[in-house]
């Protein structure tokens, strides 16, 4: 998607503050942290929300899922919050799937 600004960070196009990624996933700090910790879980597939999931996505945001557990223990976070905005009704401002993961710990 050309338009999107979570594929141009994927693409490099745009920097971010690298964390980790793999064949699935990146992860980096998010811009504006709402907490301490404050880092975001993203597809590399251009899935544009939780809601336009197709068949088999579901792998997909289950491994988003487990590298936000290894991440937290990376970073040795005692307790932290997962959270996906779904739709703009949902606080959903960049459509583009993301795994917000939170906490004042870190
Ligand atoms: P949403 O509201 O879509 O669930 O969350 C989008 C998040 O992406 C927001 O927390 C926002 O701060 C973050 N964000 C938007 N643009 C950028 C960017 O260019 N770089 C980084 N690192 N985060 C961004
Ligand atoms: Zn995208």
């Amino acid at each position: 998607m050309s338009d999107c600004i979570f594929c141009k960070i994927i693409s490099k196009e745009i920097p971010c503050d690298f964390l980790y990624e793999d064949d699935k996933c990146l992860i980096f700090k998010d811009i504006n942290p709402k907490a301490k910790t404050h880092f975001l879980i993203i597809s590399r597939k251009h899935i544009p929300s939780i809601a336009e999931m197709a068949s088999g996505d579901e792998v997909i945001i289950g491994h988003l899922v487990n590298c936000a557990k290894n991440i937290a223990e990376n970073f040795s976070l005692s307790g932290y919050k997962l959270q996906f905005n779904v739709g703009k009704d949902g606080g959903q401002e960049v459509f583009h799937v993301h795994l917000h993961l939170i906490s004042n710990f870190g």
